[in-house]
């Protein structure tokens, strides 16, 4: 899409300044699968990457109808408030499909969206988790250089888009209802271990007493698991996002796990393991992929699968002869 002759020099130069065109031209640089593009985007996050790692990350999932939008639009205002830059992206894979399920109607996030000082950008589409993760941790990277201070990484719980999600964020914050099935035994299993707090939005009006329940049992729950390696408390909070009360707590809550952990050292372990982890994922990805896009290897492995049915020979001596051939 981008023309041959970029000037990646300058549309640094436009991104550092703030300059919300240049983020988004920067963006669409990244997540473009046009040959010519990729240099462009190596080249642009190379310069950008020294600038980048200062924000606080923040993760961001729940079902959908949870009220994530409302909740974002409520802390966001907040933060824009209390002086943050807020950058706001989101994971959600099968929205190439649904064409931008997640976030494709900003206006759920009015007040936002106005504001010269938050960015909100749709979920990439792609077909692949492991592509669209990856644009979206490219994505963070440019919004640091741009000087983004509080980066918010929305899901919904497609597959393993929470695990891409906690893998790129500094906490993971769970958004839940009180009842309607959604309750702890309906829970996912694995986001309990992944949550560092749990937020069960629409205490207000009739809800209320039963979304203070909820907490508490969930408060409960929380002290059955282990403890966080960042041995942070995980707490439960109950919030309106549509009256914006409760957000204040949830706020002061991320400032007080910012500096703690940053002063305990945590903060920057998990930020390293995060790095390491997409190395290696990133590596996995690749040799899956290049190995299934060989020629034939999809119909000799059909092939031998028929073999395998009909004894003719082990599964283990099938899988050395595929990873021989190719
Ligand atoms: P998302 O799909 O998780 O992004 O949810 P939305 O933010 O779009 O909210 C879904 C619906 O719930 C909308 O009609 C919101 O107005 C409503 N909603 C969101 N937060 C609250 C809340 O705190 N209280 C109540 N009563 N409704 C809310």
């Amino acid at each position: 899409f981008i023309k041959k002759d970029l000037d990646v020099d300058l549309l640094f130069y436009n991104l550092r300044k703030g300059d919300i065109s240049a983020l988004s031209k920067a963006i669409t640089l990244v997540e473009s699968t046009a040959g010519g593009d990729s240099a462009f985007a190596k080249a642009l996050l190379k310069k950008s990457l020294p600038h980048s790692g200062k924000s606080f990350r923040l993760g961001i999932t729940g079902v959908p109808g949870v009220g994530k939008s409302t909740f974002i639009e409520a802390l966001g205002i907040q933060l824009i408030t209390a002086d943050k830059k807020v950058a706001v992206l989101a994971i959600d894979p099968s929205s190439s499909q649904s064409r931008g399920s997640i976030l494709g109607d900003k206006t759920r996030m009015e007040e936002l969206v106005k504001s010269d000082k938050a960015f909100i950008r749709p979920s990439p589409a792609g077909a692949t988790l492991g592509g669209v993760a990856r644009k979206t941790r490219e994505a963070i990277i440019l919004c640091e250089a741009a000087g983004y201070d509080f980066i918010i990484v929305e899901t919904v719980g497609v597959g393993q888009s929470e695990t891409a999600v906690h893998s790129m964020t500094d906490f993971f914050l769970l958004l839940k209802l009180a009842g309607a099935g959604d309750d702890l035994q309906g829970i996912k299993r694995g986001i309990m271990e992944m949550a560092d707090a749990i937020v069960i939005n629409k205490a207000d009006g009739d809800n209320e007493s039963a979304a203070q329940r909820a907490r508490r049992e969930f408060q409960n729950a929380v002290h059955m698991l282990p403890v966080k390696s960042h041995q942070f408390l995980v707490r439960a909070f109950t919030c309106s996002a549509i009256n914006s009360s409760g957000i204040e707590d949830i706020h002061e809550h991320l400032t007080d796990f910012e500096s703690q952990t940053k002063e305990s050292h945590h903060f920057q372990k998990r930020r390293e393991q995060q790095e390491l982890y997409w190395f290696h994922q990133t590596i996995e990805d690749r040799l899956k992929s290049d190995f299934y896009h060989k020629t034939d290897v999809v119909s000799r492995i059909k092939n031998l699968e028929q073999q395998i049915l009909k004894r003719e020979i082990t599964a283990f001596d099938a899988a050395d002869a595929i990873l021989k051939q190719s």
